[in-house]
């Protein structure tokens, strides 16, 4: 409930007025006009009056909990960001690339624009994965089964020591949800790793499609490891 300015102050009311001022004998004393604007404002809660303590903002949280405004606070109140996920560790950390960030973001999601989504609408054309050419593309195909991916994959987890008995595109994320423990460099590697070899496998994945240009696995890991050691 928003009282403007002018309504307030042309009741005897200003910028130092104090809530004390709107009780009488520990009753609110609002004017008829203010009752009868306002439904329910004499049914709103009640503020405890002490003597001697200065007048301070509350904020009542969702749960109904009186707690010492915050713009904290109120933003988590405001906002529902729903459950943590087990992968946000993955993507959202500072020295991620963006655009590598927001790739995996979506991957993981299952969002990216696969052969195999778009293929309700497109009827026509090639829509074998453009590494293989032996299946239409999916996320799982495309980030983990596969040969392509395998290979960059495989040079990964060998260089890290990474024991690597894996069954899908899922599989593979949530195993570096285990591996992403902790601020050492070894773990910020890991996680480069795995958002560098996404982003580069989906920028190949277009640059075939659209730009007809094909580098071989070997060269998307140079790239990779080089944009790497570039952020580290
Ligand atoms: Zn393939």
């Amino acid at each position: 409930m928003i009282f403007p300015r002018r309504g307030w102050t042309s009741r005897g009311f200003n910028e130092l007025s104090k809530v004390s001022d709107i009780l009488v004998n520990g009753d609110y004393c609002w004017t008829i006009d203010w009752v009868e604007q306002f439904p329910g404002l004499e049914d709103g809660p009640m503020f405890r009056s002490e003597r001697d303590q200065a007048d301070g903002i509350i904020w009542r949280d969702k749960e109904g909990v009186s707690r010492k405004l915050s713009c904290n606070q109120v933003w988590k109140n405001l906002n529902f960001f729903g459950p943590k996920v087990p992968w946000f560790r993955l993507v959202w950390f500072n020295n991620n690339i963006p655009m590598n960030a927001f790739i995996l973001w979506m991957a993981i999601l299952g969002k990216l624009k696969t052969q195999d989504r778009v293929k309700s609408w497109e009827l026509n054309g090639n829509l074998l994965c453009p590494f293989c050419s032996n299946v239409c593309d999916s996320h799982d195909h495309l980030f983990f089964s596969c040969e392509y991916s395998m290979q960059i994959w495989k040079h990964f987890h060998n260089k890290m020591g990474i024991i690597f008995i894996l069954d899908n595109w899922n599989d593979l994320v949530n195993k570096f949800c285990n591996l992403v423990k902790g601020k050492s460099i070894v773990v910020l590697i890991r996680k480069l790793v795995l958002a560098g070899c996404v982003a580069h496998l989906w920028r190949e994945t277009n640059a075939r499609l659209f730009r007809n240009l094909n580098r071989n696995w070997q060269e998307v890991v140079s790239f990779i490891e080089h944009e790497i050691k570039v952020e580290k």
